[in-house]
């Protein structure tokens, strides 16, 4: 939805969207000039952050038949600068932006850029210029403030703004705290968060009752996420801890003994292996008997 704004002697008015309104001036002005202009009435010249605010930028400006047309807020110092836009520094230059044989780089000073608002073939494209010539300029006004966004920065695009919340915190303005889920009591304990209602960067610190013991941290916060930094202790008393040592000492003598037994039965296994196969090769090598119980071979007599 757009509607005209005001008109103010005669040489601006503004027509918005949801987000930035946009002005001009009939007047024309250096390019410094233009932007002082708009940053001492409105917010700052005017920022183009994709195709669509272009176009509509061209929608809403008057045609002119022929120059000057109007500046832009898009500007370098030296010529081998990237293009940067006014106020957030962006460089977004769209593929069709400028105009044919455009930016030629003409100037060695001062590039500054134009907005050819026309009937011809060039409409809405873009030119470098020198900064020192005289041009109407296009402002914007912001939206936002210091109160659009509670715990985030606003951001504003054509036919809308919107919140970009820090971790945290969420909610149209982000002005919730993101809540962990609610932690119980612990048994034979109690637990007291530095925040009401458990939220982000609360932190719960627990104390176990007389006799009992904790086992775990005793403090866990609530990040960013949504989630405890850790997970709840226990508290447990000296007794079932004593009784949970025992049986654990237990257990691992257990299961000590049985592997020292399966152990030693392989060594021994091996062993009895090793003897077996030393003894089988002397067994190859021993001279066959004869049929007569003696040895085969020639029998030396005297
Ligand atoms: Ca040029």
């Amino acid at each position: 939805m757009k509607w005209l704004l005001f008109i103010i002697l005669g040489w601006s008015f503004a027509e918005a969207t949801w987000g930035w309104t946009y002005h001009y001036s009939n007047n024309t002005m250096t390019w410094y000039m233009a932007r002082k202009w708009c940053q001492e009435h409105f917010t700052d010249m005017v920022v183009i952050q994709n195709q669509t605010e272009n176009d509509y930028i061209v929608s809403i400006l008057p045609n002119r038949t022929n120059s000057p047309y109007y500046w832009i807020g898009l500007t370098k110092e030296h010529i081998n600068e990237t293009w940067k836009w006014v106020g957030n520094n962006s460089t977004w230059v769209g593929e069709h932006s400028w105009a044919e044989n455009e930016p030629n780089n003409n100037h060695i000073t001062a590039f500054c850029v134009e907005i050819y608002i026309n009937s011809g073939q060039n409409r809405g494209k873009w030119n470098d210029e020198n900064c020192a010539k005289n041009k109407s300029p296009v402002c914007y006004k912001a939206q936002c403030n210091d109160s659009s966004c509670v715990k985030g920065s606003c951001w504003e695009t054509l036919n809308s703004t919107a919140c970009l919340c820090t971790d945290g915190y969420e909610g149209d303005k982000c002005q919730t705290a993101v809540q962990c889920p609610p932690l119980p009591q612990p048994s034979n304990g109690n637990y007291s968060c530095s925040k009401e209602g458990q939220i982000f960067n609360s932190t719960c610190h627990f104390k176990c009752h007389l006799g009992f013991f904790m086992i775990g941290s005793s403090a866990v916060t609530c990040a960013a996420n949504g989630h405890w930094t850790g997970p709840r202790p226990v508290c447990t008393s000296y007794k079932q801890a004593l009784l949970a040592v025992a049986g654990c000492g237990a257990l691992c003598s257990f299961f000590c003994i049985c592997f020292c037994c399966i152990r030693h039965r392989k060594k021994k296994k091996r062993a009895q292996d090793r003897l077996v196969l030393h003894r089988e090769p002397e067994d190859a090598t021993s001279p066959p008997s004869d049929v007569n119980g003696g040895t085969s071979g020639n029998t030396l007599t005297p």
